[in-house]
């Protein structure tokens, strides 16, 4: 029983395809209205979860956050 709940986890965890989850989103900057990927690993972000951002406009602006 308690061997089976193990698998059950383990199956979980190699189901989680962490790779997919940096796909690339481009979006218009808001302000600039400049292309750039939302999802890159930069200062980018949604204002108010609705208006893309993007790193020079975020940093630059980043006091409304
Ligand atoms: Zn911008």
């Amino acid at each position: 029983m308690e061997k089976k709940e193990k698998d059950k986890l383990k199956e979980n965890e190699n189901s989680v395809p962490e790779a997919e989850e940096k796909v690339e989103k481009i979006e218009v900057c808001y302000i600039c209205h400049k292309k750039f990927n939302i999802n890159a690993d930069d200062e980018s972000y949604y204002w108010k979860n609705k208006y893309p951002f993007c790193a020079y406009c975020a940093e630059f602006y980043g006091f409304y956050r």
